[in-house]
């Protein structure tokens, strides 16, 4: 059996392992914290600093193909690797979707729409954007946010300064404020032999920046559905992409029909996609080790409507008393359950 290398151990790489495991692959991680909780799953793992260079060489020589469960592996660390074995999704996909502003001006080249964006480099260059933009609007940087961290909404123009001021390292990009009426996502893998296949599009809630719920299938029409996949679609093709990657979308009211904004892209699978465990024949995690083996993709159809729940902090200590038959339960195994830490999450089965 050949061994997966998986960069990060956080849920998402215990997912990927356990996937892995049931497909027979065993599963090395790498990731510098000793807790992590992908570390609980596998035998096989080096703890380390990502720009160490004896341990990723010793890691690669280890492993069969390296992938990665987050999106800021640095980039020397993925030229190191990916001169030794074959790293999916590629060098460029990370390159791509770890900066904000490069991952706008790529979508823009392929004529995938996104929300009005500047880069910002200084304050005279916020004042610029805000007055092509106009407030609302938001300022993020471009590298390294996640759950809402790095990113201000200016409401007026006295939020400028203290908004710049705080967000590091520049350049920030600003975008135009975006009304949305929805928000939904598309997982979507694409195999070694480009064969596509998209699941359906979760309809998603934040609470607190972080996504608290997915619902399939999203209140959308066809129309827009069928659009949201081949947006993603176009994505991985145009990345000569392989394995799974999420594609968050604004849903935008515009003369009494709804169009489409890209948001971000992931490169990897997405926390808006844990539903397919539960309902799909074959879920993001497998779906993704298939990718990466070369393997065909397995059938992405969803047997159920389903809402996915995030367990953030203490919620998870609801559990198990909580579960009824329709609920499929995962949790992360994580040790502390601190505030607005992701700790594991449901799945509620719909049955007609
Ligand atoms: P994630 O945890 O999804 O990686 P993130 O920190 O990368 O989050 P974004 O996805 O850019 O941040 O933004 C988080 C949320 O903030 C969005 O899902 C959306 O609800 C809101 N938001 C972001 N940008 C805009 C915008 N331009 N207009 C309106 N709302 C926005
Ligand atoms: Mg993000
Ligand atoms: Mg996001």
């Amino acid at each position: 059996g050949s061994t997966i290398g998986i960069l990060g151990g956080g849920q998402l790489g215990r997912m990927l392992s356990l996937a892995a495991s049931r497909l027979g692959f065993k599963t090395h991680i790498f990731c510098p914290d000793p807790q992590s909780p992908a570390f609980d799953v596998t035998p096989h793992k080096t703890v380390a600093a990502y720009d160490d260079a004896a341990a990723l060489q010793r890691f690669a020589e280890a492993v069969d193909i390296v992938t990665y469960e987050f999106e800021n592996v640095p980039a020397a660390t993925a030229e190191i690797l990916s001169r030794i074995k074959p790293l999916r999704p590629g060098a460029n996909a990370l390159a791509i979707s770890q900066d904000r502003l490069a991952e706008k001006a790529f979508l823009a080249s392929k004529n995938i729409p996104v929300a009005p964006y500047r880069a910002v480099e200084t304050n005279a260059d916020l004042a610029d954007a805000i007055a092509a933009l106009g407030l609302p609007a938001v300022l993020k940087t471009t590298r390294l946010g996640y759950d809402g961290k790095g990113q201000r909404t200016l409401g007026s123009d006295a939020d400028l300064a203290p908004a710049f001021a705080d967000l590091s390292p520049k350049p920030l990009v600003l975008e135009g404020f975006i009304p949305f009426s929805k928000e939904i996502s598309v997982v979507v893998a694409r195999s070694l032999t480009g064969e596509v296949k998209a699941y359906d599009p979760a309809e998603n809630v934040h609470r607190n920046h972080i996504l608290h719920t997915s619902t399939v299938p999203a209140t959308i029409s066809p129309t827009l559905a069928r659009q949201a996949g081949m947006i993603a679609t176009a994505i991985v093709i145009a990345l000569d992409y392989v394995g799974v990657l999420g594609v968050e979308f604004f849903v935008v009211p515009a003369d009494g029909r709804e169009t489409l904004l890209v948001n971000e892209i992931a490169p990897r699978v997405h926390n808006s996609g844990h539903w397919t465990e539960a309902v799909c024949l074959t879920d993001q995690f497998e779906q993704h080790i298939r990718a990466i083996a070369g393997w065909p993709l397995g059938d992405p159809a969803r047997l159920a409507d389903v809402v996915m729940e995030n367990l953030i902090g203490d919620e998870v200590l609801a559990l198990p008393a909580n579960l009824d038959g329709d609920t499929q339960p995962h949790l992360y195994g994580k040790a502390e359950a601190r505030p607005g830490r992701k700790m594991g999450h449901i799945n509620r089965i719909g049955r007609n």
